[in-house]
């Protein structure tokens, strides 16, 4: 199969969770040739289920295929794929206000190569998890640590796809940031050491009077589905919205940070330490009140409680 290209995937099967077989040789464990998706699908009050713009991860793993070599499923067999597994996992999709069904798509080389190449077959895996609110009692503000000796991304490297490589590479710099009390960890540009990237699994703004600057995705930072999603949300609010380089230094004077992601959905940012230096986002207990704004918008959208006039919510049953 042609990088990128429509592979011919089976027709596939329903099958429970549990361990899966592979290959010692498979092109994911010797060469990492493996990405991922996340999503979710929440319950309305009336009982229905909604997937949030599930096309855009198909399109994304799409390209992530392109980059990693690998054939990758049509966006109709990715949504076909996505729809059978939540409508048979239905009744594990928490009720309104309590959580989602977070669906986790996985492409991967499964034929086994030596020589450094591409697998010449790919398996498509989808499982899903129940998962609860990632704030439990309305949202609270995120410490965050500017990293500077580790990057996680390089020009030309593989930051805009979600290749597992780029999750492991991750791993220290997240973890000795948790061990100093942060949740998580801000990138600089590899290059020159000095523009916001992005946090280990989610995109980050900044909100300056009515103007809300994000990172441009220009190839090292991953293109959020919440990103762009937000980013029309403010914009529809009447805010100005700059997709540029942001330098590190505009922390200092920015009114409120947030992150964004399917798993965080839009997260505020109390605290930045940059080099020994602590800035604080005090607004609300650390919760400004665009960020709070943000969050309820894109929260109603998704669990249906606000009209749909974008279009960017596929209703399962
Ligand atoms: N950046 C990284 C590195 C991520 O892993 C994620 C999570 N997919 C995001 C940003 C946010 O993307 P999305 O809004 O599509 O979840």
């Amino acid at each position: 199969a042609k990088c990128g290209h429509d592979g011919n995937f089976s027709e596939g099967e329903m099958v429970p969770f549990g361990p899966i077989a592979l290959n010692p040789s498979s092109g994911v464990l010797n060469y990492g040739q493996g990405l991922f998706e996340g999503l979710k699908a929440y319950r309305t009050t009336d009982d229905s289920i909604l997937l949030f713009r599930p096309e855009e991860n198909a399109l994304r793993m799409r390209t992530g295929a392109e980059r990693m070599c690998m054939p990758a499923p049509s966006v109709e067999h990715f949504m076909d794929a996505v729809k059978q597994t939540v409508l048979a996992n239905k009744r594990w999709v928490p009720p309104t206000g309590k959580g989602s069904l977070y669906i986790r798509p996985l492409l991967m080389g499964s034929g086994a190569v030596l020589g450094l190449a591409p697998a010449p077959e790919y398996t498509f895996i989808i499982f899903v998890s129940p998962v609860g609110n990632y704030f439990k009692e309305g949202l609270a503000p995120i410490n965050l640590i500017v990293e500077d000796k580790f990057h996680r991304a390089t020009p030309g490297g593989t930051g805009n796809v979600k290749t597992i490589g780029n999750y492991a590479s991750v791993l220290m710099a997240q973890k000795i940031a948790k061990e100093k009390g942060y949740s998580d960890v801000l990138y600089l540009d590899a290059v020159h050491k000095k523009y916001l990237e992005e946090v280990s699994s989610c995109n980050i703004f900044i909100v300056k009077g009515d103007v809300i600057s994000t990172p441009a995705v220009k190839g090292t930072i991953l293109p959020g589905i919440t990103r762009k999603s937000i980013i029309d949300v403010a914009l529809s609010k009447g805010f100005k919205v700059e997709e540029r380089l942001v330098s590190v230094d505009e922390l200092l004077e920015a009114d409120e940070v947030f992150c964004t992601g399917t798993a965080v959905v839009v997260s505020p940012v109390g605290s930045i330490t940059y080099q020994g230096k602590r800035v604080e986002y005090a607004g609300n207990k650390g919760v400004g009140v665009v960020s709070q704004q943000l969050y309820t918008s894109l929260t109603s959208l998704q669990m249906g409680q606000a009209e749909d006039w974008l279009g960017w919510t596929v209703q399962l049953s």
